[in-house]
Parts: structure tokens; C-alpha cells; sequence
């Protein structure tokens, strides 16, 4: 559920949650600096400035203390005073600075307002709910630092989260997403299933891929490309790096200097960069021949990797990270063309997360602010086309989406895909970007029917987006249980002791020859053991090779998600595991 910024019932609830929990740490610890303590998406926050670092135990404290509050039902009661008489009040309860400055921070002749529960006042805008007995179904979440202001030049504060529901399910609720979010972190699960590991020695934000980890990208690659063969699409390969000045013609450089390394300046001159983007290296493809509109629309696709520079305090696992790949690609066409391109592209994502087996997602167009035109780029005509294209393309598929005005950039209109996952959190997987601006910068150009030169349009999308972050949302969304196709081990082979290992190499080989990916656990553990190690690396299939089976060239056949299957002969596994 979210809250309505500022007044629904769940704002004022939590807002009241927050004055609780400053009220309890005043209570326990008197000395402590108040901050801020807003509503949040999922719950509140509130920032202090504790003479003594807090423990995980005064967090339970604290939170005792919040209930016995609530329990006393103190009337909630906003009270309105002058500036002066406010500064009074905030140095008398000793709240300096930073609720000082906060009062300074309020524009002249606008309305100064408290609340206050007992003995407890705070500056605060409100609402708020009336009676401390009604905040009953809460939790305090976990503690960070949290710059006054959210500014690195200011003191580090103390924040403390928490969130708190009407009803005492949809806490727990709640705390069972938590839960689950925790369990699934891709973090943890790279680390356990042995997908891909970081090093500060290599770097921060620069991942690597272990064995099982590649070899699920691997199959992903191979999956798209073959996908786009299909679909059309021509593969390229380009160089990572190239020269400034590419970028300099695209316009980022140096607007987006802050998000590239640095040039590598060479002796003569030369300057070099690792790409932000493979656009440039696209267009200059398209650009070494003549092409007619009869070749239109072109596709040109490549597994291309980029290198961002993202601050370190932003990293995270395989989601944010400084050098990624994306399933890239540009399609050169006409204007006339936008429409039923972008049904193209949207045929091929819905391909893609069919295999995925994604269900849950939704379409949302960015659009152009009609009320602001300066902003974009000026081509009246184009962006009306454009856009109408675009709405065609999606009411002609029958499909549901967002129009946000505003939201386009502003060399054209986009769309992109935002996939829920199994936790109901929203990730944006897939883009088809419209592109007018490239074409001039680049000065692309097509021979039209009339013989005259013309520019076409660019669009530039990412089924997949970066394999980085897909993978990411792939191991948190099955929870690190891969379907048969990508999952990195498909079938586990465990001999009950060493006189069945001969047999079991034997089922190996099978296996492998007819194209599974599968391995013997050679290791001298129970048979508990084993079984008990490859559920927690969530391998669909497990077979048991003992004396019975040996000796009737059967194998015992164990699936993650049906369980015990019995004995059986390889080959009807093997129909078994083709059909999956
Ligand atoms: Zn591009």
C-alpha cells in the first residue's frame, strides 16, 4: 500500500510513529539532538544526534518504551505560535541546533505550528492522528547514518526506521515481505549458489561472474541473440572505448562528464575514453554506406558493454555496478514507421519475459509536457507523430499503460516496461527509446522515395537492459531457483558409495551428450548430506544411484519442485527433462 502524500490515514499514522519514537528517546536518553521524522513509502524515520552510539538493544528499548507511550492515550494537540516564540520554546526543550535551523528554514509568513503529547513537543507541519493509543501496530526496523540535510559536508545523525500498520496482519504481512526481500537478496544468494563474487582488489562495483554464474548469462545471451536473428536484427561488435570526441558530437561529453572516467590523454593528443554508451559506435556503422529508405527499418544489435562512474556509497551487488552489458540495439527508420516498429520491439519483449516467465508488468509512456515545449527538442510535427505512433502502437496490441506527460526526454518520447516480482516490488527491465536529435548530431541520412536525402529516426532499446541487473532481478524473483533452462547445474548425479561411481559417470556422459548441463558429486559425504547440499543450490533434478539401480540401469529421480519421482530408465528422464 502506498500513502498519499501528505494527508491519508496511513501519513498520519506513521508521521504520529515518528513523534512516539522521538518522544521514547527523549524518555530513555534526555540529552539526544532531534533532526527530522517524516512518513516514508513503507513506514517512517526519524534522525538523531545521540551523545552515545546506540546498540541493537536500546533499539528493543526504545520500542518498549513506544508502546507503554501509546498506552497512556495522550491527546495529540497542534498549538500555533509566532517565529519568536518559537525559537523560545525550541532553546528552552534544548533543541538546538537543527531544530532551529529548521524553524529558520520556514518562509517568512507562513503559519509556525507545533504538536505536542504530554510532556513531548515538536515543530512539525502535521497531520497528524489524535490520540497516542492509536499508533498500536508498529516496528523499529533497523538503524543507519544519515547526514544531517543529506548533505556530506554536515554531522553524521543516528536514523532510525521503522513502519507501522493500522491492523496487526498487515504489519505482519509486511514484516514477512521484509522477510522474504531478506532471504532473496541477490547478495547473498550470488555468494551461496556460487554465482559471482566482488573483489576490492579488481574494485567495487565490478563483478565477476563465477562458473554457474556465466554459465546463466551465457544462455541468456544465447537466448536473445537468437531471439533477434529472428526479429531481424543484424549483430555488430564495437570497441568499449573510443574517442572523445564521439562524444563530444553526441552532446555528452562533457554534460555527462560526471558519470564517465576520465579521458586517457596520449602523447600525440589523443583522447580516449571507456564508452558511457554504444550509440556513437552504432551510428557510424549505419553512417559507412549509402542507405535507401527500401533498407529501412535497419536494425543494429550488440551485446555492448558500458562503463558508468557510480559514486561508491551507490554500489550494489549486480544492480548498480560501474561496468555492465546491455542487450543494445538501434533501429534506424522512417517516421512512417514508428508504429509498427515499436509493436516490433514490443513483441520481442513480451518473447522475452514469456520465457522468463514473467506475468506481472506494465507499459508506460513518457511524453512531452505540452505546457513547457522549450524543453524538448523542437520539432513540433515529429513529436506529435511520434507520440500518436506510440499510443497506436500500444491501443492497437490492447494493451494497458500509463501516459505521464512530461516524463519524455527531450530528443523524443519512451516506454518502458515496469515488471513486478514475486515481493510486489517494481523493477524497470525494458526501454524503446525515441530517438530525433541523433540523426542531426550525427548527421545520419537515408535517400527517400523522392530521391532527396532525409533523416531517419533512432530508436534505441533493451529487451533485457543490462544482463547485470537482470540477473540481479532474476536470482531475487525465483529466489535463486532457476527454471530448467537457465539454471546452472539442471541434473545432479550422487553415487551411494564408490562401487557405483562407474555407473554414475556412465549416466554423466548420457547426460551431457544429449545437451544438459549435469555433474556427479564425487564427494565422500552421506547420502543425506549431499541431498540435503544440492536443495540449498537448488538443482532441478537429483538422481540417486545405488545397488538397485545399477543394477537395473535405472536412475532414482529427485525434482526440486515435484519431489520424489521414483526409479525410471535415463531415457524416459531424458524425455522427461526435454520436454521442461
Ligand atoms: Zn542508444
Amino acid at each position: 500500500m502506498k500513502y498519499d502524500y501528505p494527508d491519508s490515514p496511513l501519513y498520519r499514522l506513521r508521521h504520529s510513529a515518528a513523534h512516539l519514537l522521538a518522544q521514547a528517546v527523549l524518555e530513555l536518553h534526555p540529552d539526544t539532538k532531534l533532526g527530522v521524522g517524516p512518513p516514508i513509502e513503507n513506514g517512517f524515520y526519524y534522525d538523531f544526534d545521540f551523545s552515545k552510539p546506540l546498540t541493537e538493544e536500546d533499539l528493543a528499548q526504545i520500542e518498549q518504551k513506544m508502546h507503554e507511550i501509546a498506552q497512556r492515550g495522550l491527546d495529540i494537540v497542534r498549538f500555533e505560535t509566532s517565529r519568536a516564540e518559537a525559537r523560545t520554546l525550541i532553546e528552552k526543550m534544548g533543541q538546538v541546533p537543527y531544530k532551529i535551523e529548521l524553524l529558520d528554514a520556514i518562509p517568512e509568513g507562513e503559519t509556525i505550528s507545533f504538536y505536542q503529547q504530554g510532556d513531548f513537543v515538536d515543530l512539525c507541519r502535521g497531520p497528524h492522528i489524535e490520540n497516542t493509543r492509536e499508533v498500536q501496530h508498529f516496528k523499529l526496523l533497523s538503524l543507519a547514518g544519515a547526514y544531517w540535510r543529506g548533505d556530506e559536508r554536515n554531522k553524521m545523525l543516528t536514523r532510525i526506521y521503522g513502519t507501522a500498520f493500522f491492523t496487526q496482519e498487515e504489519l505482519e504481512e509486511h514484516l514477512h515481505r521484509l522477510e522474504e526481500a531478506r532471504k532473496r537478496d541477490h547478495r547473498k544468494l550470488g555468494r551461496e549458489l556460487g554465482l559471482f563474487m566482488i573483489s576490492p582488489e579488481v574494485g567495487s562495483g565490478l563483478p565477476m561472474l563465477l562458473p554457474k554464474g556465466a554459465t546463466i548469462r551465457r544462455v541468456l545471451e544465447e537466448f536473445i541473440l537468437d531471439e533477434e536473428v529472428k526479429a531481424g536484427y543484424q549483430h555488430v561488435r564495437t570497441p568499449e572505448i573510443a574517442n572523445l570526441n564521439l562524444y563530444r558530437t553526441s552532446g555528452h561529453y562533457p554534460y555527462y562528464k560526471d558519470s564517465m572516467y576520465p579521458p586517457m590523454v596520449f602523447e600525440d593528443g589523443e583522447e580516449l575514453i571507456l564508452r558511457p554508451m554504444n550509440c556513437p559506435h552504432h551510428f557510424l556503422i549505419y553512417k559507412s554506406e549509402p542507405r535507401s529508405y527500401r533498407d529501412l527499418p535497419l536494425r543494429i544489435g550488440e551485446l555492448g558493454t558500458v562503463y558508468r562512474y557510480e559514486k561508491s556509497g551507490e554500489l550494489s551487488g549486480l544492480i548498480r555496478v560501474r561496468c555492465f552489458t546491455i542487450n543494445d540495439a538501434h533501429v534506424f527508420l522512417r517516421p512512417e514507421q514508428i508504429k509498427t516498429e515499436v509493436q516490433h520491439n514490443i513483441e520481442l519483449i513480451q518473447t522475452v519475459y514469456r520465457r522468463l516467465n514473467l506475468h506481472d508488468f506494465w507499459y508506460r509512456l513518457s511524453l512531452r509536457d505540452p505546457s513547457n515545449k522549450e524543453k524538448y527538442i523542437d520539432d513540433d510535427a515529429m513529436w506529435e507523430t511520434a507520440e500518436q505512433a506510440l499510443r497506436d502502437a500500444l491501443d492497437e496490441l490492447g494493451l494497458d499503460y500509463v501516459a505521464v506527460p512530461g516524463e519524455a526526454a527531450f530528443y523524443g518520447p519512451k516506454l518502458d516496461v515496469e515488471v513486478r516480482d514475486c515481493l510486489g516490488r517494481e523493477w524497470t527491465i525494458s526501454t524503446v527509446q525515441l530517438d530525433f536529435l541523433m540523426a542531426h548530431r550525427f548527421d545520419l541520412e537515408y535517400t527517400g522515395e523522392d530521391g532527396k536525402p532525409h533523416r531517419p529516426v533512432i530508436i534505441h532499446r533493451a529487451p533485457i537492459g543490462s544482463f547485470e541487473r537482470m540477473m540481479g532481478f532474476l536470482i531475487e524473483h525465483y529466489a535463486g531457483a532457476f527454471p530448467m533452462w537457465l539454471a546452472p547445474v539442471q541434473v545432479v548425479v550422487i553415487p551411494i558409495a564408490d562401487r557405483h561411481m562407474d555407473y554414475a559417470l556412465k549416466v554423466h556422459e548420457t547426460l551431457r551428450t544429449h545437451g544438459f548441463r549435469a555433474e556427479v558429486d564425487k564427494r565422500r559425504e552421506t547420502l543425506g548430506y549431499k541431498i540435503r547440499y544440492h536443495q540449498t543450490q537448488k538443482v532441478p533434478y537429483m538422481l540417486i544411484i545405488g545397488d538397485k539401480e545399477m543394477e537395473g540401469e535405472l536412475v532414482a529421480v529427485r525434482s526440486r519442485e515435484a519431489g520424489d519421482l521414483g526409479a525410471m530408465p535415463i531415457t524416459q528422464l531424458i524425455e522427461r527433462l526435454r520436454n521442461e
